[in-house]
């Protein structure tokens, strides 16, 4: 199963797609996480995305597309998996074709999941995220049982830089 899961930022892509992910055996790949990641480790990628992300701007197409390319061919993909946030822009879902071509294989199924931008504001001002288990919190309704401790870790919970209103804001245009 090849799945593409759309929708603009807190909407609950990751959520749903983790779910999905330990039902069916088959892994999620976030971009988002992946970047996040290189950034936190300095490497090239993360050097080249990181004043993109922290603006809440889209990273490059051509980056996009030569790190997915890479992550798909991976064996743990053999048997299919989910896309949480990639393809985001026409070159990248046309791009995203002409890897799958060139594979032999097809998206089967793609969800759009709609929400409206007040709600995408307030969930995401709201949310925490573990920086080292990258748990993720909603200080509504779904808060930590310590004060703003990771129930898993103790550690203390922070606000993405991206989660803060006005890039949020900024986020949600990008993708309307
Ligand atoms: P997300 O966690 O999906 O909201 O992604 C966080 C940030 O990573 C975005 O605001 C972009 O800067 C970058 N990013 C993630 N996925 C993509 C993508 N498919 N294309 C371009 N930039 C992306």
């Amino acid at each position: 199963m090849r799945l593409v899961l759309l929708g603009p930022p807190g909407s609950g892509k990751g959520t749903q797609a983790k779910m999905v992910s330990e039902k069916m055996g088959i892994p999620q790949i976030s971009t988002g996480d992946i970047l996040r990641e290189a950034v936190a480790r300095g490497t090239e990628l993360g050097r080249k995305a990181r004043s993109y992300m922290d603006a809440g701007q889209l990273v490059p197409d051509d980056v996009m597309l030569g790190l997915m390319e890479k992550r798909i061919g991976e064996a743990d993909c053999a048997r299919g998996y989910i896309l949480d946030g990639f393809p985001r822009t026409l070159a990248q879902a046309l791009g995203l074709d002409e890897i799958l071509s060139r594979r032999g294989e097809a998206i089967d199924l793609a969800i759009l999941i709609e929400v409206g931008d007040d709600t995408v504001v307030k969930r995401l001002t709201r949310r925490r995220v573990c920086p080292a288990c990258h748990a993720l919190y909603n200080l509504d309704t779904d808060p930590p049982k310590d004060d703003n401790r990771c129930d898993r870790c103790g550690v203390e919970l922070v606000l993405r830089s991206d989660d803060e209103e006005t890039t949020v804001r900024t986020r949600l245009n990008v993708y309307r």
